[in-house]
């Protein structure tokens, strides 16, 4: 394959190996979304990406930590004006987590307002159990002239996919996804102009190890086949739709963030 590739969302701090991993996403040109889970983790992901062509860091609180990091929420606000991208946020509503759901809604309620105060920050959203929350949140608290929500690995139903999309939002698909007979009816109804996509390595597996960014050529060839293209047009589709995300200059090879 000769384009570039999209990982819009990886937990690349997650790796052993971290800087091997970042070194070949830069390598095999993969856009890649290095999602956190803790602000605490934001600087070290900060300096490892900061000369990167194709790795962007993004500042998160993931809602399955917030029971036990909630107040680490003011340790994110300082760090917001450092980047552009905010993630892994949301809710999960699964059955380990939705005990913390009154405290996940209030982090999240104030990530987005202090997100839509900001202004153009584009979002890696996790929505487990919770889509119509989700929604209905982003839809109160982030107008679309203030900020670009990206659904990651959506579960959500049809018509709360067609909600997310009138509102606005982007689709980050993985190849679990991709496979299962729920997340194949769900994606079909994903308009392809909205269409990212991710690995969620190490969380999923690609070849029995954990999935890293330059595995998401898998998820290209099955959006190939979806598709009825070839992998090159379905990778450039990608590509385009990432600009359309972020407009043409965030992809001009350039690091978006100094040192
Ligand atoms: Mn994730």
């Amino acid at each position: 394959m000769t384009s570039a590739l999209v990982d819009f969302h990886c937990h690349i701090d997650l790796f052993d190996n971290m800087s091997e991993v970042i070194a070949e996403a830069e390598r095999k040109r993969v856009y890649t979304l290095a999602v956190t889970t803790t602000p605490k983790a934001w600087e070290r992901n900060r300096k490892l990406t900061a000369t990167c062509r194709y790795v962007r860091p993004a500042l998160g609180l993931h809602p399955q930590l917030v029971a036990e990091r909630a107040s680490e929420l003011s340790i994110w606000h300082d760090y917001l004006s450092q980047t552009r991208y905010v993630g892994e946020v949301g809710l999960d509503g699964g059955p380990r987590f939705y005990r913390s759901m009154e405290a996940q809604v209030e982090v999240f309620d104030k990530v987005l307002t202090a997100c839509a105060e900001a202004g153009d920050k584009v979002l890696s959203i996790h929505s487990v159990r919770s889509a119509a929350k989700v929604l209905d949140m982003l839809e109160r608290r982030l107008p679309r002239s203030r900020g670009q929500a990206v659904l990651h690995w959506f579960t959500g139903s049809k018509s709360e996919a067609r909600r997310a999309v009138d509102y606005g939002c982007y689709f980050s698909v993985n190849e679990q996804m991709l496979t299962s007979e729920r997340g194949k009816d769900l994606f079909a109804a994903l308009p392809r102009d909205r269409v990212l996509t991710e690995t969620d390595g190490p969380f999923t597996q690609h070849s029995n190890r954990p999935s890293r960014p330059s595995d998401v050529s898998a998820v290209v060839e099955l959006l190939a086949r979806y598709w009825g293209t070839d992998s090159d047009s379905a990778s450039n589709t990608v590509l385009g739709n990432l600009r359309g995300l972020l407009g043409d200059l965030a992809l001009d090879g350039k690091p978006s963030h100094s040192p």
